[in-house]
């Protein structure tokens, strides 16, 4: 790597850290748990983007602020051994890990694109996925709701950060392949909610449909023909499959009927993306 490229990673890292905290504070703040169950059956609502980001980070025990200087990512939650300073409170385990994995997942992200493909700007959208899909998989896992005020903003920033890697790379027939990517990867999860709404929540097809856009440009920037877009979504729906069933196991063990499927899309998608080149190299 040249002196550039290095700048370029540890620049890379510590924005990525700060997405990290900005990630855990829309976890924390977004979901409001309802008194009784809405028209859907669902526990949870969310609150708008202005009440969360306004207002300083309190501890949700006490409601004491919390400074800054306590709020330097891991290293204060190792200092204050993941205590509140005020009143000794225990903070959840996953604000640190999504702490260490936003940067981690960006990092590994990165260095299988940049392995099998070289420096892209497909990473643009790709890293942005990192944060995003970290809130929806936890919130997903604490709640069982895909937030709406989540799906849409960003749905609408990867379109753009598609359209931005296509044309920077001077591909802007790659375009095809990020339509092609939404209607594989949303589509047969559109079907099955319409056939069985009991078996997923259509936060799960909405999900989808933001991650179908990478998914597509992942397959175009390997430089194959819009189809294999749609191999590549149905690669990808295998993974999450895989992964959704891993992760449900031990929910299924303790007689927890409901589990997210959320986390297993977005990481089948992180998968696939970053290895687009390998797994369609495997069917030729
Ligand atoms: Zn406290």
């Amino acid at each position: 790597m040249t002196p550039t490229t290095w700048v370029l990673v540890v620049f890379g890292v510590l924005v990525m850290f700060l997405l990290a905290s900005f990630t855990n504070v829309v976890i924390d703040r977004m979901p409001r748990a309802l008194e009784e169950p809405n028209q859907y059956g669902e526990l949870w609502d969310t609150r708008t983007w202005g009440e969360v980001v306004s207002g300083r980070s309190r501890c949700s025990s006490c409601g004491a602020e919390v400074h800054w200087y306590d709020n330097v990512p891991v290293l204060s939650y190792l200092l204050l051994r993941g205590r509140c300073r005020a009143c000794g409170e225990k903070y959840g385990a996953f604000h640190v890990l999504v702490e260490l994995a936003v940067p981690l997942v960006a990092v590994l992200v990165t260095w299988g694109v940049v392995h099998y493909q070289g420096w892209s700007w497909v990473l643009l959208p790709y890293l942005f996925l990192v944060p995003v899909g970290t809130a929806l998989s936890v919130i997903d896992l604490r709640t069982l709701i895909v937030p709406t005020r989540i799906i849409w903003p960003s749905a609408a920033v990867m379109a753009v950060l598609c359209v931005v890697a296509a044309l920077a790379e001077g591909e802007p027939t790659w375009l095809l392949g990020v339509v092609m990517g939404v209607v594989a990867f949303a589509g047969p999860l559109f079907l099955l909610w319409f056939i069985v709404p009991t078996g997923m929540g259509f936060g799960d097809v909405r999900l989808a449909t933001m991650l179908g856009l990478p998914i597509g440009l992942a397959a175009m920037s390997t430089g194959r023909s819009f189809g294999w877009a749609a191999l590549l979504a149905a690669m990808c729906l295998l993974a999450s499959s895989v992964i959704g069933f891993a992760i449900a196991i031990p929910g299924l063990m303790v007689g927890n009927r409901k589990v997210p499927f959320g986390p297993a899309l977005v990481m089948g998608t992180l998968l696939c993306v970053t290895l687009a080149e390998p797994i369609l190299a495997a069917f030729g």
